[in-house]
């Protein structure tokens, strides 16, 4: 076995999430193995525009897919290793073929690796025969909610499927159905990966938005069943404005837990009076004749906001097909608000970002975006308006707590791509 984990100061470094061209990346790529790219490939992160802690109460998601995200260059190697080097980190890793699994420290390569761990295992026929030298480049934050993780996992799944299963992958991809079987099977593999090579428990949604997304349209997505429907979003003279709060605090795993055994709760005592298996088989029309049955008062506000969520975002989706986005945007307002009151996972620095949003003129609609509490928000904000958004909030936020916020103009992209 050969494992070998050492640091390189002489690699070229862009830590500041800069946009590169296709042609600067192949140069970088270049550079830092001696030898030309074979292939790229590239994967967005995401944005959910609404639908928060709907996911695991049985209720759908509608995230779109961002304009920036992951890059991978690959070229095949004679070593039988995997050598593995990003722009935004100074660790590299070199790993045997035949010695794959997770590595110690939460090393970055634990994303990539787990990846083509997953997929030898879902596929008995992919096959890892020779060595690779690997290039990321990512332009999403990290740990922003902007899913960094889910655009590595995803460019990796579609590289490698590639790799190791060619002719099974043209196979799939020759067809409408068959494309999009396997953008999903994308998805599945990262979130694999994401469980069990990084520890996180996630839901499908990143990667999912990740692998299936649609220039223009956003996901309206089950993530129980895994059915969807790609829904335009026509933002003329408007962009999605992403807000970073760069709080140190996230939506940790024991208050993610919490929410969820509350949630539970909530359906183990409505089911005394209406059986239920999940929070989002119910209506409005419904929670107004059982809400009475929850007789613990934070599970109560904790179904109250699930249950006006789903029904808000099935609304927000309706809203976009007739072309209503102010009504969209409204709809993103009430849903901070709940998450605030009812699900409370907004916190301090979400809350400031939003209030100040909801301030300025020209701006549709404002929430926070992700599991909450850190992380950043998402707004709908006239072309004409962008200017005094950044000034305003910007300021705002930083008057109430002491940090300054960054702002990323996003265009809705496409999802997971070879490029060359
Ligand atoms: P998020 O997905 O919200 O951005 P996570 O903590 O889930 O935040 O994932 C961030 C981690 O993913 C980083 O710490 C790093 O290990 C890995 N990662 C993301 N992008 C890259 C990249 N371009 N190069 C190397 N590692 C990356
Ligand atoms: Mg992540």
């Amino acid at each position: 076995m050969y494992i070998c984990i050492f640091f390189c100061i002489f690699a070229p470094n862009n830590k500041n999430y800069l946009p590169m061209t296709t042609q600067e990346l192949n140069q970088a790529f270049e550079q830092v193995y001696g030898r030309k790219t074979e292939k790229m490939f590239f994967a967005p992160g995401r944005v959910n525009l609404i639908g928060e802690h709907t996911d695991y109460n049985g209720g759908c998601v509608f995230p779109c897919a961002l304009n920036f995200g992951a890059w991978l260059l690959l070229a095949k190697n004679a070593d039988k290793v995997l050598r593995f080097r990003s722009l935004n980190m100074d660790e590299v890793y070199e790993i045997a073929i035949n010695a794959i699994k997770p590595q110690p420290n939460r090393a970055w390569c634990n994303y990539a690796l787990g990846c083509i761990d997953i997929i030898a295992r879902r596929h008995p026929e992919a096959k890892l025969e020779s060595g690779y030298d690997i290039l990321y480049y990512g332009n999403v934050p990290a740990g922003a909610g902007l899913s960094s993780s889910a655009a590595m996992e995803v460019v990796t799944a579609r590289a490698f499927t590639e790799e190791m299963m060619k002719g099974l992958v043209d196979e799939w991809m020759s067809g409408l159905e068959g494309d999009k079987a396997y953008r999903t099977e994308l998805a599945l593999i990262g979130q694999a990966c994401e469980h069990e090579y990084a520890g996180v428990m996630c839901g499908v949604m990143d990667q999912f938005a990740s692998a299936q997304g649609k220039k223009d349209h956003a996901i309206y997505l089950n993530c129980d069943t895994l059915e969807f429907e790609h829904v335009p979003v026509k933002l003329n003279g408007i962009k999605v404005v992403i807000t970073n709060t760069h709080s140190p605090h996230h939506l940790d795993s024991g208050a993610y837990n919490d929410r969820v055994r509350q949630c539970q709760t909530a359906v183990e005592q409505i089911s005394r009076v209406k059986p239920i298996k999940f929070l989002a088989e119910l209506s409005p029309e419904d929670w107004a004749e059982v809400e009475i049955a929850i007789t613990d008062p934070i599970a109560k506000k904790r179904a109250r906001h699930v249950v006006g969520e789903v029904a808000r975002t099935a609304e927000a989706v309706e809203a976009l097909k007739q072309g209503k986005i102010e009504l969209f945007g409204k709809l993103m307002t009430a849903s901070h608000v709940s998450l605030r009151d009812d699900y409370e996972v907004t916190g301090k620095e979400l809350d400031s970002l939003a209030q100040a949003a909801w301030q300025v003129d020209g701006v549709l609609g404002s929430r926070m975006t992700g599991g909450g509490f850190g992380g950043c928000t998402v707004s709908l904000v006239r072309d004409e308006a962008i200017e005094n958004f950044k000034a305003f909030v910007g300021a705002e936020y930083e008057k109430a707590t002491g940090l300054k916020a960054d702002f990323y103009v996003a265009e809705i992209g496409d999802g997971v791509a070879r490029l060359a």
